[in-house]
């Protein structure tokens, strides 16, 4: 069976305890490879290997950095099919989405910061009468620590590992034991771009051991994490005494808001797919929708009707909407809050009980499932699912949307339809969120500032706010005369 390996200065190596652990195909419920469960040791290994790699690779010119990333993100680009696969397989989203998506973002990441390195500039201050010159100088870091989530795993592992290696640091990385396909694959495509042996290494394994050796090491000096919120707190516990540098990107239940003024249509095809793209499997989904009372009859009609055409289906047809969720254990969660729901008092206007896809009987496939909630706090409502689950709610003022909306100890992303501008600007302000996405959904550029309020994170990554995470900023004062 395919063992997937640890990628340690540059080349692949089993753990050293000779531990393994089963990677499951969610579209078919089967093992079908081994995955590396690394140790301490194995974190040791890694460590060393970046650490040594640190002095040359932190002198690098910018232009040579940069051309080895670009290389990678063409390397990705020509791996583009292969990639997908991998995804797909690992993570039962639909082929047609790790296509279209998920693999191109990656290697995007990697142009993105190839090219943001050679723009990243930091600032003087001369400071007049005193005769004192400041300059801002700007190092990378040393070691850091890069650890991402199963929904978009490839996306998100570059997303952090890119700016690392841009600003000059080397690099432990742990993708999430549930996909670790692509973070595998990715190690041949950097040892083929030449990026020097040691920059990227590469552990996989479980959270609590390798993720945990991780963040308690004492010489990995910053840590950027995205996962669940529980997890955050976790990692913030034990990094805070060391005084590591901390970016934690974490979970949401982001708000979908609904004026009767909006492009109803444009909405509408956005809102199912806000809902319900990768599974609902996405920190940015809208999972929580407030319709204005005036058109909550309508839309929840329309809606439902849409949803109902939601094929789900095996992730490597062309036909499929909705893929298999990524892990039997995740799948039980995600039913354990529909029945939450019934047992609440909501009620389940479409969907809630598990798909046999023909073929592939065991694979972990869940209708589309549409709430109707009746209390803004109910458990539905406020925790979040992670699944293809959405809750409608009608609002009745902008003031009662905006209570809605901020009414979770989460604030990662927001949603607003409307063509009102005074509206969109006044309700920008008010709402907690990192992002504000105004009749549109997921659109991205990967300049702006990226992350979450309250319980959805700390520190923003994205464009230079990476760059600068991954920097130390130290003041040089010149006096001269
Ligand atoms: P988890 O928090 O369970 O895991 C995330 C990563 O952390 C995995 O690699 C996991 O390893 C690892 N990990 C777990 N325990 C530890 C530990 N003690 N020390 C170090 N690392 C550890 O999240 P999920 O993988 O379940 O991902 C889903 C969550 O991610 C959702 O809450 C979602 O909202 C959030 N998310 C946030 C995004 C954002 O940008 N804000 C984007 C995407 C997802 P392992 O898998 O092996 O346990």
């Amino acid at each position: 069976m395919k063992k997937i390996l640890n990628y340690i200065n540059g080349q692949y190596a089993p753990p050293i305890a000779d531990r393994w652990l089963d990677n499951y195909n969610p579209s078919n419920g089967e093992i079908y490879s081994q995955i590396a469960a690394s140790t301490e040791e194995d974190v040791s290994l890694a460590y060393e290997a970046a650490s040594a790699a640190f002095p040359a690779w932190s002198n690098t010119s910018i232009d040579d950095r940069s051309a080895i990333m670009l290389k990678i993100a063409s390397l990705i680009d020509d791996n583009l099919e292969r990639f997908a696969m991998a995804e797909s397989m690992d993570n039962g989203k639909p082929l047609s989405l790790a296509t279209a998506i998920d693999i191109p973002r990656a290697s995007s990441n990697f142009r993105f910061f190839g090219h943001a390195i050679t723009q990243f500039s930091s600032e003087a201050h001369e400071s007049v009468g005193l005769n004192t010159m400041n300059f801002t100088l700007r190092q990378p870091i040393g070691v850091v620590g890069c650890i991402s989530p199963w929904n978009l795993p490839l996306y998100l592992f570059s997303w952090k590992i890119a700016p690392a290696i841009a600003a000059g640091n080397t690099v432990v990385a742990k993708p999430s034991e549930v996909t670790p396909m692509t973070a595998y694959l990715l190690g041949e495509i950097c040892t083929e771009a030449g990026l020097p042996d040691g920059v990227l290494n590469i552990v996989h394994g479980l959270g609590p051991s390798a993720g945990q050796a991780i963040i308690a090491h004492p010489n990995i000096k910053a840590i950027s994490f995205t996962g669940g919120t529980k997890t955050g707190e976790h990692i913030a516990r034990t990094a805070a005494p060391m005084f590591k540098k901390l970016s934690l990107e974490l979970g949401g239940k982001n708000p979908n808001i609904i004026f009767a003024d909006c492009d109803y249509e444009k909405m509408l095809a956005v809102s199912v797919k806000s809902s319900f793209t990768n599974q609902g499997q996405i920190c940015l989904c809208g999972s929580r929708i407030f319709v204005e009372k005036s058109i909550f009859d309508r839309f929840k009609t329309d809606f439902v009707a849409k949803v109902k055409e939601l094929n789900v289906g095996n992730p490597f047809e062309a036909s499929t909407d909705i893929g298999a969720l990524v892990s039997k254990p995740h799948l039980e969660k995600v039913q354990s809050y529909i029945k939450i729901a019934e047992d609440e008092g909501a009620k389940i206007l479409f969907g809630g009980k598990t798909v046999k896809v023909p073929g592939s009987e065991h694979g972990y496939y869940l209708e589309p499932t549409v709430i109707e909630v009746y209390d803004d706090q109910c458990r539905v409502n406020q925790e979040e699912i992670f699944g293809p689950v959405v809750t409608l709610m009608p609002f009745e003022t902008e003031e009662q949307a905006v209570q809605y909306a901020n009414g979770v100890m989460y604030g990662l992303s927001s949603t607003l339809w409307t063509s009102d501008l005074n509206r969109t600007m006044r309700m920008s302000k008010k709402l907690e969120a990192g992002i504000v996405w105004v009749n549109t959904w997921m659109n991205r550029d990967l300049r702006t500032p990226f992350g979450g309020v309250k319980n959805s994170g700390v520190g923003r990554e994205g464009g230079f706010e990476a760059l600068r995470f991954f920097t130390e900023a130290k003041n040089v004062c010149i006096k001269y005369e």
